[in-house]
């Protein structure tokens, strides 16, 4: 199947209130203007720089969501233009992120990301993490940013109880977020499931998945 196939089918499936992000990532422009030609407009990168060239070719009305881990010393290479940071997990990333979309005059929407998966390599934060984040002085001070949710990567696993078990988990820590409100955190979104194992995430309240190979092929 084609890439617009790909994106037309998936999106056909979606419940309502599930948004999805193309994962582009290592992708070249000819396939991303396949999938904006069929309306696709939210695309996922992994790299700052690979994005921010993206978004110079590509047309304008795009919002592109970073999903990678982030380097500090490259925020401000993206702050003029991302649409959502997905990998948000510590306060020096944070700190950074606001310094950054104030001298772009911008309020910045992001993630944090948890720790779900059983595996040592996977970014994230424990709900302990976030609760304290949330708590904290500092981000009281952070008026150009705005944390709309959380994000987690289940392991690179089939079985299907052990993804069933940690997207429930993630589930459980973001519903007893959701009622917190302040200027900058009022969390509604939650970012979870990929090619393999979105529809497990779907049924588990994911309200936006990130879906890469099985829209534009297997990356080499
Ligand atoms: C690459 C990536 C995806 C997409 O993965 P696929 O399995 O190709 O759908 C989703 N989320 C994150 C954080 C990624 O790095």
């Amino acid at each position: 199947m084609s890439i617009s196939e790909n994106i037309l089918k998936i999106k056909s499936k979606l419940p309502e209130g599930v948004s999805l992000v193309a994962v582009s990532k290592t992708k070249p422009i000819s396939d991303l203007l396949e999938a904006y030609n069929v309306g696709q407009r939210i695309f996922g990168e992994n790299k700052i720089q690979e994005m921010a060239s993206k978004y110079n070719e590509m047309p304008k009305d795009i919002a592109w969501h970073m999903i990678g881990h982030i380097q500090r010393n490259k925020v401000k290479y993206m702050a003029p233009f991302v649409s959502l940071i997905h990998g948000v997990d510590s306060l020096r990333l944070l700190t950074e992120i606001n310094k950054q979309a104030l001298k772009n005059n911008r309020i910045i929407d992001c993630l944090l990301q948890v720790k779900i998966a059983a595996e040592e390599n996977k970014f994230g934060l424990s709900e302990n993490e976030v609760l304290n984040l949330l708590g904290s002085e500092e981000i009281k001070t952070f008026q150009n940013i705005k944390i709309i949710g959380l994000m987690g990567m289940a392991t690179f696993t089939n079985n299907q109880e052990q993804l069933q078990k940690e997207f429930e988990i993630l589930k459980c820590i973001f519903d007893n977020l959701t009622h917190l409100n302040s200027t900058n955190y009022n969390l509604k979104t939650l970012s979870m499931g990929m090619s393999d194992d979105y529809p497990i995430a779907i049924k588990n309240g994911s309200t936006m998945i990130r879906v890469g190979s099985s829209i534009f092929g297997k990356r080499t």
